[in-house]
């Protein structure tokens, strides 16, 4: 980044990997003497969460440290996500689940699932049953009876009891979140856009856990920052270069090579269209809906993952997305052995290719290094058709 342009964090973590601010800020909360609740997953309901004054924090992990151990009792053919999360948990190594009191877990894929029978020796640990058929009629009630249940247990584990009316504050206060993160991501959407991947993912890494008045101030900051670079005509990247989308499995930490590799063949990334990226806070639940928990149900039911079936969603948030951020190249990206996204993709290229004139390149992957020469090989010959 230009060194006179003023970082979007003003503190001691700026430069850092975002972990560090995040778990500064949970240990924090911790000691202001919240509870945490570890969670794999976008589907876990964080307003729920919230409303009884604790903290979420997300526990999947992108390092390929902890493979090795992990594959000392799962299977090598298994997804890196999983195997990295369950190798930080064995290793003892994962500051966020050891300050977790309590962790979620929901029925998305058969590896989490089992893996989250392996872990519930170490913690307690609550699975949510998830309707994988989001259009049927009875998903939304059956969710809505998951979210009650899981409310249940919480107020079994710390002997309390929380309202409707602050369930209805919490959602007041993800949706001013949501609304805020969707201005951020705007700036991304310009062209030539004004805020770069990476920032984008700090922002996006300490969101997923602040809620309220622990946000609101920085994300307002970092608005201000960025209409600032707008006035000042500061651009991120190259003028002119290829926007790419990446969307697909979650990105971070050793799987953000991808973000780097598009970057050094000359490309921008300017949509991170997966759990580590936007997806968290495209929807809002209801407000002063008649049933709270409906609404969230209704919410979080409209998150595109691949374990849905079918996914309608998620071409038409892609739609949306490449209407919104204009890219030249879509990336999908997905994870070895994640089989629901892997299969899916080939509707998502079909869909791309059918519709746009925009390049389609898949890539699977893990977290290893391996590979970062092959897939280097692959960006750039998709990037060389756009710019002929
Ligand atoms: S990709 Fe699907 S299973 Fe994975 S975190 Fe996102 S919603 Fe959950
Ligand atoms: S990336 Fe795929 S296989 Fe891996 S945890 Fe997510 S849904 Fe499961």
């Amino acid at each position: 980044m230009d060194k006179s342009i003023e970082p979007l964090f003003n503190d001691e973590y700026t430069g850092e990997p975002p972990t560090k601010r995040l778990l500064a800020f949970i240990q924090g909360e911790r000691e202001k003497g919240k509870n945490v609740v570890g969670m794999y997953c976008s589907y876990a309901p964080s307003e729920i969460i919230h409303a009884f004054g604790m903290v979420p924090a997300v526990l999947c992990a992108f390092s390929n440290g902890t493979i090795k151990i992990a594959e000392e009792t799962l299977p090598a053919n298994l997804c890196p996500l999983i195997k990295s999360s369950y190798g930080f948990i064995v290793s003892d190594t994962c500051p966020f689940f050891s300050l977790s009191d309590i962790i979620i877990g929901e029925t998305t894929c058969d590896g989490k699932k089992k893996m989250f029978e392996l872990i519930s020796e170490k913690k307690p640990l609550h699975v949510m049953d998830l309707p994988q058929l989001p259009d049927e009629k009875e998903a939304v009630l059956n969710w809505a009876l998951m979210i009650r249940k899981m409310k249940n247990y919480f107020q079994d584990m710390l002997k309390k009891e929380i309202s409707d009316e602050e369930i209805e504050k919490a959602i007041k206060d993800t949706n001013r979140k949501n609304t805020l993160m969707g201005k951020i991501f705007d700036y991304a959407a310009m062209s030539p856009p004004v805020i770069s991947w990476a920032e984008q993912y700090d922002i996006i890494a300490l969101a997923q856990s602040a809620a309220g008045e622990d946000i609101y101030p920085k994300l307002e900051d970092i608005i201000a920052k960025l209409e600032n670079r707008v006035e000042s005509g500061y651009c991120y990247g190259r003028e002119g270069a290829p926007r790419v989308l990446v969307t697909g499995c979650p990105i971070g930490g050793d799987a953000a090579k991808i973000y780097k590799i598009i970057e050094d063949a000359g490309g921008v990334v300017v949509a991170l269209d997966s759990c580590m990226g936007m997806k968290m806070f495209r929807n809002n639940a209801e407000e002063e809906s008649d049933d709270p928990i409906v609404s969230i149900s209704k919410k979080y039911l409209k998150i595109p993952c691949s374990c849905m079936t079918p996914n309608k969603r998620r071409i038409e948030e892609l739609d949306n997305f490449i209407e919104k951020f204009k890219p030249d190249m879509i990336v999908d990206f997905v994870l070895q052995a994640c089989h629901s996204y892997n299969i899916e993709s080939h509707k998502i290229g079909r869909h791309v290719r059918d519709k746009y004139d925009i390049q389609f390149l898949k890539i699977v992957s893990d977290y290893s290094e391996s590979d970062i020469e092959q897939i280097r090989t692959r960006v750039e010959a998709t990037m060389e058709k756009i710019n002929a």
